[in-house]
């Protein structure tokens, strides 16, 4: 009876809430509490009492729910350990709600995007600007709509080259995990913008394809913005004979569906649908990772809890070997790598044993059927609502782990050129350069370390690398004919019998270099005059080329000191403040470049 009444409050709320869609639903002074729970009828009973689940699951152990204010004397009378954690939770939605306000306008490109929380619009704006700013590395598109017939927007991120294994990246199954959506888009956000800057990053793209889904809700986390903040999931229509909203979107996948950990009553926060895959969010994510087999290896992020998670979470079983050892390799390194960033210890392990059972979970359906290594991560948080300020510290120690597993998931071993691949080869001498190889998900067999070339299509030669210690490795391409386009490609062995290459796709791509003797002409750090001119139109005002240090503190997106760190460089307007060039142009000449002598000279 208690229970009914309740039920019949959240409606009351709901249909206010529907009638006007500005209003958002309050929780003046309910309190988020920690309850000992020791017996699954004491989770009915809280939940009699009007307890709403704040955890991310539910079992035996320490759950947090919200209560409000009223149900306090129920709650006490029900003579459990409980602690309140937060008095009045509508504070801090007030001031998260002000802080939204603060940051509203701030766009896709601004360097503040990260500072507060975003709206559904303005992640698909984000997502649409990389796409725009680098249509070479991005491509945005839907894996379906929602129940309420919003896109599922993802972005798909990687360096040209195909075939190449796939890792995916997804955030907010629930609603209210604000902070999972945040650091999925650090990851797609840095991966696109420091490609061109980053050596680490550029590896990644050029071994792995990633995708991101950054709203894996959509429906849901609009309402969490419009409506409710405490929504947790889809905005599915009752099933017949109910008047609840909604299906636990991570309890709806066809992996021991409507077991433990799940609830089959459409008003719980567990509800798992009247069958697996009933939602149209879940059934989106089945499909696009069922046509894309190439993916190895995902990250559902959450929160809150500072946990990272593996299968099962249906059943105690573990993984069979060697997968067993890999989830446990790669989980304990991903906690070492958080760690290592800010200090945060994320603990670790399969969901049965880590926390308590759930079923129908994406990550135990992604490892069952496909054999994916998929992990879940509960970010930072005492709370749903989190302050912004914890927004790029959350995100940039999980970046962390995400490298990892992106870089572990590149092949069975790792193949990467730590100072770049020649762009010449010499027509005289022997070309070396230096091939790091490193484990994957199997140890590397140095001696199948391996370089095979072609001049001039010619069938391959096979050019054993010569180990330099460690994981570095020398390889050596013999000198070739002028006028002959070389290809050469890499591949190593893990000690699993897998093989990978250098391209991923080798021999059918290959890597290539020009042919030629290289002669510096002109070689000049700016630091002497060697005989540049410069020329001005007369009609030039200001911003005439000049050899200076540049002027510091830069301004105006000016760099605020030359390449390579001798000091001087030719530089425009060197004066403090935002200027440029005015009237003109203003020319600057090399010195004469004598190529008499040379023989085809390109340059
Ligand atoms: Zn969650």
């Amino acid at each position: 009876m208690l229970r009914r009444a309740s039920a019949s409050l959240w409606l009351a709320a709901s249909l206010l809430a529907a009638a006007a869609a500005a209003e958002q639903v309050r929780y003046d002074d309910y309190k988020l509490v920690r309850v000992v729970i020791s017996s699954l009828d004491q989770i009915e009973q809280v939940h009699s009492i009007g307890g709403m689940l704040m955890s991310d699951y539910e079992g035996i152990g320490a759950i947090d729910y919200l209560f409000p204010p009223a149900a306090m004397a129920d709650l006490a009378a029900l003579h459990l350990p409980y602690q309140v954690l937060n008095d009045n939770v509508q504070n801090a939605i007030d001031t998260e709600r002000a802080s939204l306000e603060r940051w509203r306008e701030v766009g896709p490109r601004d360097p503040d995007w990260f500072a507060g929380f975003k709206n559904y619009d303005q992640i698909v704006a984000k997502l649409n600007q990389m796409e725009t700013d680098r249509p070479d590395l991005c491509t945005v598109f839907s894996i379906g709509d929602s129940f309420e017939g919003r896109p599922t927007w993802a972005i798909r991120i990687t360096a040209p080259g195909s075939e190449k294994p796939m890792v995916l990246f997804d955030a907010t199954h629930h609603a209210r995990e604000w902070i999972s959506t945040m650091t999925v888009m650090w990851i797609a956000d840095r991966l696109v913008y420091e490609y061109d800057t980053n050596p680490t990053i550029r590896d990644i793209l050029d071994t792995v394809e990633v995708v991101v889904i950054p709203v894996v809700n959509p429906d849901g986390y609009v309402y969490t913005w419009t409506t409710d903040r405490y929504w947790r999931k889809n905005r599915q229509a009752p099933p017949p004979g109910s008047y609840c909203y909604g299906v636990d979107l991570n309890r709806n996948y066809d992996a021991g569906w409507g077991g433990a950990g799940a609830s089959h009553d459409p008003c719980s926060e567990l509800y798992c649908g009247t069958a697996a895959f009933s939602t149209p969010e879940t059934a989106n994510y089945r499909d696009f990772v069922n046509a894309n087999p190439r993916i190895v290896s995902g990250i559902s992020y959450h929160s809150f809890g500072l946990l990272i998670m593996w299968p099962y979470g249906y059943m105690s079983a573990l993984p069979p070997e060697p997968d067993r050892t890999l989830f446990a390799f790669c989980g304990e390194t991903m906690h070492d790598e958080i760690f290592a960033v800010h200090g945060v210890s994320y603990d670790w392990g399969p969901i049965y044993s880590t926390i308590y059972p759930a079923s129908g979970g994406n990550v135990d359906w992604c490892y069952d059927s496909h054999g994916i290594f998929e992990f879940t991560i509960e970010l930072r948080g005492n709370d749903f609502v989190i302050p912004a300020s914890e927004i790029i510290p959350t995100a940039e120690e999980n970046f962390e782990a995400a490298r990892f597993l992106m870089e572990w998931s590149a092949g069975p071993v790792r193949i990467t050129f730590p100072q770049g691949l020649p762009e010449f080869i010499s027509p005289v001498d022997p070309t070396s350069f230096t091939v790091r190889i490193e484990d994957g998900y199997q140890s590397v067999v140095p001696a199948s370390a391996t370089l095979y070339y072609s001049y001039d299509g010619a069938a391959f030669e096979a050019a054993s690398l010569v180990h330099a210690g460690d994981t570095l490795y020398q390889a050596t391409l013999p000198p070739a004919a002028c006028g002959t386009t070389p290809r050469f490609f890499f591949s190593a062995q893990g000690d699993g019998g897998a093989t990978a290459y250098r391209p991923a796709t080798a021999p059918a791509e290959t890597f290539t270099a020009t042919v030629a003797l290289v002669t510096t002409v002109l070689a000049d750090d700016f630091e002497n005059d060697l005989g540049w001119t410069v020329i001005n139109d007369p009609s030039l005002t200001t911003g005439a080329w000049e050899r200076a240090v540049p002027f510091r503190p830069a301004s105006g997106g000016a760099p605020s000191a030359d390449f390579d760190g001798s000091g001087k460089c030719f530089v425009t307007d060197n004066r403090p403040g935002s200027f440029d060039v005015d009237g003109g142009p203003t020319r600057l000449i090399s010195p004469v470049l004598d190529l008499t002598g040379l023989q085809d000279p390109v340059f």
